[in-house]
């Protein structure tokens, strides 16, 4: 494996990307910790807080502390930002 400066998206995330049904940009959907589905934004943050695995046929989500954030990038990991946090219509999210 090699090592990113830039950590991107492995293909197991970009291949299941869907157009967010507000914005467009694209997004996977992720079963958090509780079993809940969260759209995740499918190209990884600087600002990620959100560990993303494969789990069978699912993506799992788990939201990470900033420094663990910062040593997963370090590491070549890449971290996600959840969508909510960056969605234009973040507003119909909430109110759904
Ligand atoms: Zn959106």
């Amino acid at each position: 494996m090699t090592t990113r400066i830039a950590p991107q998206a492995p293909v197991w995330v970009s291949d299941r990307a869907e157009p967010c049904r507000s914005c467009g940009t694209p997004i996977v959907w992720c079963r958090t910790e509780k079993g809940a589905l969260m759209p995740v934004d499918a190209v990884p943050s600087k600002a990620g807080n959100v560990a993303v695995s494969r789990a069978g046929s699912e993506l799992h989500a788990g939201v990470v502390q900033p420094r663990q954030a910062d040593g997963m990038r370090a590491a070549g990991r890449p971290v996600f930002l959840a969508h909510f946090a960056s969605c234009p219509h973040a507003d119909q999210w909430r109110t759904k």
